[in-house]
């Protein structure tokens, strides 16, 4: 459990009126309570102002009572989380109990509210202050992460040496993940992407059996999970020269407009302010219909998390020092290619430092 994060949350608590709250969305649970554990039915975590409780099964109880150091591990009879709850409540007292109206199933919810009838009124909750306390990194989250940006870096340049034309997509995504579990990360991040030609054009493109080719632009995005944590970076490569000059010049463009918001970054900007760096670069190149994605978010125990660097941000979310988040800037032609480049970035009071160290040359000679 996380002392600091604990007692802010109970302050928060005690702000909102509320006697406890509930807390089902897997990472914030893990943020809270030290317990890595992704698994959304793995347990529910109860903060109130004299409680810290970490509801689970039998299936869990070693590991969550020696991860989950500070907190009570109870496991109920039945496995019935919302039953337990609802025994927690009524032996506290408890008359407003909030939970993460993003993170409980209907039908949870509908037991929790068999269970508390007519005592303790279910908060719905949009937001909680977990959300805002995950955006700030401490020491220790900080040098995980840096640990997932270096196996991440450290995969990237042995793909440098290694791909070559032939080889298919999902060759390229295996030995991605092949290589960052050899380098000691839990796994990846996220299943890798790997987009050569015309697959480039769809910034989500699941790899596929297709050959890569000398010439054409390949998009790599990809990340490396060390202790919890989630590191995040995109290169664009091509082996040998390009087949099109264009490839060279939207490539330019797209860095240009990664430089100019990584230089620009700092705490206290919005979260669209942010955005509008690397996107006012792409418009300035006429590039800003191809743009089609937001310039970046947070990673921690999440790969998307808070701030976002978004014009769908809230105005008033400032991206806080401390901050860890990605600068991905792309174009995408639809029925031709695309490309795309990201960072990973920590932001600081006076202006932001990246923490991903991989080459950005284009072109790979071959
Ligand atoms: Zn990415
Ligand atoms: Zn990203």
């Amino acid at each position: 459990m996380k002392e600091e994060s604990i007692a802010a949350v109970r302050e928060w608590l005690r702000q909102q009126e509320l006697d406890a709250c509930l807390i089902t969305q897997p990472h914030n649970r893990s943020y809270l309570s030290g317990w890595l554990e992704d698994e959304a039915e793995a347990a529910w975590l109860l903060v109130a102002q004299e409680q810290c409780l970490l509801i689970t099964t039998t299936l869990y109880r070693e590991v969550a009572e020696k991860e989950a150091v500070g907190c009570q591990v109870l496991v109920p009879e039945r496995h019935d989380y919302a039953e337990a709850v609802a025994a927690q409540a009524r032996q506290h007292g408890w008359k407003r109990l909030g939970f993460e109206a993003e993170a409980l199933s209907y039908s949870a919810y509908a037991r929790l509210c068999r269970n508390t009838e007519g005592y303790c009124a279910l908060q719905p909750l949009e937001a909680t202050i977990v959300g805002r306390l995950r955006q700030v990194k401490s020491a220790q989250e900080l040098e995980r992460l840096r640990k997932a940006v270096a196996i991440t870096d450290e995969t990237f340049a042995h793909l440098r040496t290694w791909l070559r034309p032939g080889l298919t997509e999902r060759e390229v995504q295996w030995e991605i993940i092949r290589t960052m579990i050899a380098l000691g990360a839990d796994g990846p991040a996220f299943a890798p992407i790997v987009a050569a030609g015309p697959h480039g054009s769809m910034p989500h493109a699941r790899a596929s059996e297709r050959p890569i080719e000398a010439g054409e632009l390949i998009t790599i995005d990809m990340g490396a999970r060390y202790q919890g944590y989630c590191a995040d970076m995109t290169r664009t490569v091509c082996l040998g020269e390009p087949r099109e000059e264009r490839m060279r010049t939207l490539y330019e463009a797209v860095l240009e407009a990664m430089r100019t918001c990584e230089q620009g970054l700092r705490a206290g900007l919005s979260g669209r302010q942010a955005d509008s760096l690397a996107r006012d670069v792409l418009a300035r190149y006429g590039l800003a219909e191809y743009y089609i994605h937001s310039t970046g978010h947070g990673v921690g125990l999440e790969i998307h998390e808070g701030p976002m660097l978004s014009q769908r941000a809230p105005e008033d979310a400032l991206l806080p020092a401390g901050a860890v988040v990605t600068v991905e800037p792309g174009v995408y032609l639809p029925g031709w290619s695309g490309l795309r480049i990201e960072d990973s970035v920590l932001v600081l009071e006076d202006g932001a430092e990246v923490l991903t160290r991989s080459p950005l040359d284009l072109i790979i000679p071959q």
